[in-house]
């Protein structure tokens, strides 16, 4: 029997995971859930799976948390906080830790989930983006294993013998990671300049929390996910390809030296990755409708545009320019995104203030996870100011 955290249990991927863990409940428990702020929702979790704890991160919501799990009738116990995330990923309750926080939030968790030696289901792929070292590190300590979540990573998983072999070894020539190209593929810069948040979070293929969402829609999620794939594969970035497909059936895919390519397949459903992750190396129901083929007019690929979708790009050139670089980019991104989705930053303009955040901020060695949120909060800072002096 697995015991499962699920870390960001209240979010799109929190709740693929709890359908998929509730199909099986001879094999999985969960033993901690937790949420941000929407403690309803995660008092409701509670009487659907009784954990033994619940967890909080804002704290002024503890005591809000235990009066609701006491009124539902629930013996499951109440903490708050990010320590307390981090103690309960790390602790005795749980051998799997689904880290399904979105943003730099879940990056504490995650690394005290690596270092723990647990099983380790990154969906958090931000936390790898801005501490790839730190995470490798983590694991090699700990010794547990990880298992991506992200689809694209998931797939790669799946085409690579043994899952994460040394890339030369095994005769890998590329990863090519495909992109649905967002709600916005094939439009021009200026179809793009008032562009609301609702249609940016109005993705074709795939239902996701607000953030990531509109990272496709910037093709920044791409980005995040080239870095992502540097980190757990150990790809250069000359290796790493990314090619834009419609349809989002295929998720990814492993060129070899010979010539092969193989990829992995299925509707845009992430209960698949998630079972994937949670079960390997066994195999189980997902609920996830077949892939009909023949009913599949076709499978298109074309090549991103880069000058449209700079956010991509950038994502590169952080990754090629080494160090933090990537933590900078994904801080001022958030910021960028938050300040779009709340209606003060146009589309276009987060990809100006994430350059110009790398712009004034060289990059530096990462050293340890302190140092690390520390410049995250300059980066933030820095976004922030340049987005009033331009944009608000
Ligand atoms: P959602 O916004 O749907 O959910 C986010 C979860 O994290 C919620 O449980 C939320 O709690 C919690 N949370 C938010 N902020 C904080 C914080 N500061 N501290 C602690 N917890 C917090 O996001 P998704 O499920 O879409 O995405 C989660 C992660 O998975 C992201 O990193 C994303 O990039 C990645 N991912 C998502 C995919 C998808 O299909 N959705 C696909 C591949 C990767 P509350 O409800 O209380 O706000
Ligand atoms: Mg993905």
């Amino acid at each position: 029997m697995r015991r499962v955290a699920v870390l960001g249990a209240t979010g799109s991927i929190g709740a693929s995971a709890l359908d998929v863990i509730a199909r099986h409940p001879g094999r999985f428990r969960v033993d901690v859930l937790s949420a941000h702020r929407n403690v309803d929702a995660l008092v409701e979790l509670c009487g659907r799976f009784r954990p033994e704890l619940a967890l909080i991160a804002d704290p002024a919501l503890e005591g809000t948390l235990a009066r609701k799990l006491k009124a539902a009738g629930l013996r499951t116990e109440a903490a708050a906080g990010a320590d307390a995330l981090a103690e309960a990923a790390a602790g005795p309750l749980c051998d799997t830790v689904l880290a399904a926080i979105v943003g730099a939030a879940g990056m504490a968790s995650t690394l005290a989930a690596a270092r723990a030696g647990k099983r380790l289901l990154l969906a958090n792929k931000e936390s790898a983006v801005m501490a790839g070292p730190l995470l490798l590190d983590a694991l090699r300590v700990g010794g547990g294993e990880l298992i991506p979540v992200d689809s694209e990573h998931n797939a790669i998983f799946q085409c690579l013998p043994g899952g994460r072999p040394p890339l030369a070894r095994a005769g890998v020539r590329r990863l090519i990671l495909t992109a649905s190209g967002g709600p916005f593929r094939g439009r021009t810069r200026a179809e793009l300049a008032g562009v609301t948040p609702e249609q940016a979070c109005a993705h074709p293929n795939w239902r996701m929390g607000r953030k990531i969402s509109v990272d496709s829609a910037t093709l920044m999620n791409k980005g995040l996910e080239v870095i992502e794939a540097h980190v757990l594969f150990g790809a250069s970035p000359d290796a790493i390809d990314v090619v834009v497909h419609p349809q989002s059936l295929v998720h990814s895919l492993v060129e070899y030296a010979d010539g092969s390519v193989l990829a992995e397949l299925g509707n845009p459903d992430m209960r698949t990755a998630l079972a994937h992750a949670l079960a390997w190396p066994e195999r189980i129901e997902a609920g996830v409708a077949p892939l009909d083929l023949a009913a599949r007019a076709q499978l298109a690929f074309e090549r991103p545009d880069l000058e449209t979708f700079r956010c991509l790009a950038l994502a590169y050139q952080a990754l090629r320019a080494g160090g933090d670089a990537p933590a900078l980019l994904n801080a001022a991104n958030e910021v960028a995104v938050d300040a779009f989705l709340a209606g003060t930053l146009p589309f276009l303009a987060i990809a100006e203030v994430i350059e110009a955040t790398l712009g004034e901020l060289p990059p530096a060695p990462v050293v340890d996870a302190e140092t690390l949120i520390h410049r995250d909060l300059t980066a933030r800072d820095t976004a922030r100011r340049i987005m009033r002096r331009a944009f608000c």
